[in-house]
């Protein structure tokens, strides 16, 4: 009987091909400023149907690595996507190599991960009571932290009759991003019950939010949830922290903080790090590596206040997952009683890496000059003619209109074509969003390849389309 592993037959063709592919992958990290996002040819689509075979090496360097999604160029700013590191290759490697089940028993992955949440809650201010779990990205962090939240509403029991006929309701500030109203519908909660809370300044309005509160309670719901945010995605703005942990303090109730990038200012240099100042007051924050940590993706984290309400929420193990006092199934904990998954990846290897390798300090200044940057863009916007800001920066996000003076449905409609044209000519990736009734291009800036050369020179290219578009008419 002939044996069936698939391990290479030829190790040493294997080794060859691998260390070349690794050099054209260096060459290409190295080379991000000359590589951005390209459309994928229609025909090489049907050429990645499984059963091709041929030269894979070929294929993967011809038709497979040029087609990544732009994000790795210094000058693509849309939606809030990072922009990679190269100790990502080598995390990868490593990681691919160790092929880590994380979630439970006695390996180094498990105690790498436990150090990489430690450090962050020390950084969020979280006490150390904390507890936390790595997963895909914020939005699925926003779904643990919100189980954790009902549960401490309605107690254990509700993880085994549900929440019934309880009316529960949240509270989240009009910027809110979408992955609240996915984690209230997948919880059987339902979107309707968010309660959308006017800013003042950029900011929740406490007083609506406590007139909101009495109103539900008074007819009959029960207010379990706030949820502030850190970075709004349209405008990077940030909720006051302490105001809203006074205020869940004093109610009863959970405060979550969607942290997805902003809560990176953590790390920032003043006044950037102010914007985050209270966010470890929160009994839950959603947070992602892979944006404003810059690792690849994916890579996000729950951190949850009380360690002890985070096993009530999640930790269940049947008989043939029981802990052992020694050998492989010993360790404690085992990260499937934090969260839902049970085979979990390795996350934190690129995130340790990451930290060891280029430190802290480095994290803090590419983080610091993403916001100045964000200045700088405005600061050119200002400089230009018919340019103007939806409102000036406060963090990395800056959203302006090419062209001030024309009626809103003709600014949108230049705003988008120059976003798009932008896009496709390589020059530079903006995304749009609606201010008021204008579609205005918007940067979010979470990228260290950024310069401000490549700021002014963006800005540049959208006046020098703006003119073109706008004298075709
Ligand atoms: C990106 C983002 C999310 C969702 O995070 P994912 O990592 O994409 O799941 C939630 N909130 C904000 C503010 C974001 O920017």
């Amino acid at each position: 009987m002939s044996e069936k592993s698939l391990d290479p037959q030829d190790w040493d063709t294997f080794r060859a091909e691998a260390q070349a592919l690794l050099d054209h992958c260096i060459d290409q990290m190295q080379q991000a400023g000359e590589r951005p996002w390209r459309p994928m040819p229609e025909d090489l689509q049907a050429q990645y149907s499984i059963g091709q075979g041929g030269d894979v090496m070929a294929r993967l360097r011809r038709d497979v690595l040029p087609y990544h999604a732009g994000n790795t160029h210094p000058k693509y700013w849309g939606w809030v996507q990072g922009s990679g590191l190269a100790t990502d290759v080598t995390a990868g490697m490593v990681t691919a190599v160790m092929n880590s089940n994380c979630g439970g028993r006695n390996h180094g992955a498990n105690y790498m991960e436990r150090a990489v949440i430690d450090w962050t809650r020390q950084k969020m201010g979280m006490p150390d009571t904390a507890s936390g779990v790595l997963v895909t990205g914020t939005s699925q962090a926003t779904v643990l932290g919100f189980a954790a939240a009902r549960l401490r509403a309605l107690g254990a029991e509700v993880r085994k009759t549900g929440h019934g006929e309880v009316q529960l309701t949240c509270y989240a500030g009009q910027g809110v991003h979408n992955a609240t109203r996915k984690a209230m519908e997948l919880l059987g909660i339902g979107s309707d019950n968010i309660r959308r809370v006017p800013l003042v300044d950029g900011q929740m309005d406490v007083a609506a939010l406590r007139a909101l509160v009495a109103e539900d309670r008074a007819a009959g719901a029960r207010p379990f949830l706030v949820v502030g945010t850190a970075g709004s995605v349209d405008f990077g703005l940030f909720d006051d922290f302490n105001a809203l942990a006074d205020f869940t303090e004093e109610e009863g109730l959970w405060l979550h903080v969607d942290g997805a990038f902003g809560a990176w200012t953590r790390l920032a240099e003043p006044p950037y790090r102010g914007l985050s100042d209270g966010i470890g007051r929160a009994d839950s924050i959603a947070l992602d590596f892979h944006k404003w940590m810059y690792v690849g993706y994916d890579c996000g984290l729950v951190l949850i206040r009380d360690e002890a309400e985070q096993r009530a929420a999640f930790a269940a193990r049947p008989v043939y997952l029981r802990g052992k006092s020694r050998g492989v199934a010993s360790g404690d904990p085992w990260f499937c009683d934090y969260g839902v998954d049970l085979s979990r990846g390795n996350r934190a290897l690129k995130v340790w890496l990451a930290l060891e390798t280029y430190g802290e300090a480095a994290f803090s200044a590419a983080i610091t000059h993403n916001c100045e940057l964000a200045k700088v863009m405005a600061a050119e916007v200002l400089g230009a003619d018919h340019m103007a800001l939806a409102m000036p920066p406060v963090s990395n996000v800056c959203v302006f209109t090419a062209r001030a003076d024309l009626n809103a449905a003709a600014q949108s409609e230049l705003n988008t074509r120059i976003a798009l044209d932008l896009q496709e000519s390589g020059d530079a990736v903006f995304s749009t969003t609606m201010v008021g009734e204008v579609e205005m291009l918007r940067a979010a800036i979470v990228n260290h390849r950024s310069t401000k050369a490549d700021i002014v020179s963006a800005v540049a290219a959208v006046a020098a389309r703006a003119s073109v578009l706008s004298a075709a008419e």
